[in-house]
């Protein structure tokens, strides 16, 4: 048998990396959700996230306040963000335009997205860039032309991945197929819509690689503290929560008790992730930071020593064990 290279002995290569943490946050629609997002983003700062993402309305509704928050996060906080990008309500002369004006701002991460269809169904205009696929080459081509700006270097474009069927696809397969293909054309991680059954991300993974797809696939849990909220997800995902949380929730009594049980459910499904692989876990905040924590407190993730600034916990109630 020969001798390991020095390449595999090498101590930092042997160790296991260390686990993913980012958010996801939605630009303010007014100025008090303006302040309450600021308070949010200052606590989750304290743990010092490997990135945050700012979603897009898609229609580009929010695109300047969208610019505008991501602008503030790389000047006023030490947090990357990753930009949220929409093809549907833009042309690819507007989006092009945008990629651009991310980039010259520093953001050097983008999730390229379809975005939902207007609630009538929309029409497809000629000429406009009809999947997420098309938007990662749109966004690698505007990367080509500002190689020298990027030192030749790569944004790491980032995709959609559906744990369970997306509502528009016709089956689970043409999902992973989808994932493929938006692999080949350059995307570089994947990120996961909500899911609520903890073995979904570990199906999600098997039928990716068996496909083909190398990517590292993220899973993106929710904190589902309310039952309102659990509606809003129906009606933006398409994602039916389990009926058992939804139950458990409409006979709690009191908001710590939903807030309760949301975490102890997140961190089921986030640990089932871990323990099927995932390199990272994407926590869908609703611009909230309490369950947020709570989750990571419970979590425990093995994650590398980036220095943070130590959060006050005495400062909000903690959940009774
Ligand atoms: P696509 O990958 O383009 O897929 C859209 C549909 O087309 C699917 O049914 C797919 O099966 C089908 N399809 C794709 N390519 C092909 C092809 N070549 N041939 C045939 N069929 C194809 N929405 C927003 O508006 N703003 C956001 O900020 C936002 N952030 C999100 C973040 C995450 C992590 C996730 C998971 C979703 C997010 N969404 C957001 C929602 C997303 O825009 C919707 O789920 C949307 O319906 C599909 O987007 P997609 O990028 O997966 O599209």
């Amino acid at each position: 048998m020969s001798p390991p290279s020095p390449i595999e002995a090498h101590p930092n290569l042997s160790d296991s990396a260390p686990v993913a943490l980012s958010y996801e946050l939605f630009p303010p629609r007014s100025p008090a959700a303006a302040e309450t997002l600021w308070t949010t983003i200052r606590e989750l700062e304290t743990t010092a996230p490997d990135y945050v993402s700012v979603t897009y309305g898609a229609s580009g509704s929010n695109r300047n306040t969208a610019v505008e928050l991501i602008n503030r996060l790389l000047l006023e906080t030490t947090l990357r963000p990753l930009a949220h990008l929409t093809c549907v309500g833009n042309t690819p002369q507007e989006l092009a335009g945008i990629i651009a004006e991310l980039l010259d701002i520093g953001v050097r991460g983008i999730l390229a997205l379809r975005g939902d269809l207007p609630k009538d169904g929309g029409r497809h205009s000629d000429g406009a860039l009809r999947y997420a696929q098309d938007l990662i080459e749109l966004i690698r081509r505007v990367e080509q032309r500002r190689s020298a700006l990027l030192c030749a270097g790569k944004i790491a474009v980032g995709v959609a991945a559906y744990p369970s069927r997306h509502p528009e696809s016709p089956s689970e397969e043409h999902d992973v197929e989808v994932l493929l293909a938006k692999q080949r054309s350059g995307a570089d991680f994947a990120i996961t819509q909500v899911f609520f059954e903890t073995e979904q991300y570990a199906s999600l993974l098997t039928r990716a690689r068996r496909a083909g797809v190398t990517i590292p696939i993220i899973p993106g849990v929710m904190p589902l503290t309310s039952l309102r909220r659990v509606t809003r997800l129906g009606e933006l995902a398409g994602v039916e929560p389990a009926p058992a949380l939804v139950e458990r929730l409409a006979a709690a009594d009191s908001d710590l008790e939903r807030l309760h049980i949301g975490v102890d459910a997140t961190v089921d499904l986030a640990n089932a992730a871990l323990d099927a692989g995932a390199p990272g876990i994407h926590l869908y905040t609703f611009n909230e930071h309490q369950s947020a924590l709570e989750v990571l407190d419970k979590l425990a993730l093995p994650r590398h020593n980036r220095p943070v600034t130590r959060r006050d916990t005495a400062a909000r109630p903690q959940l009774a064990s």
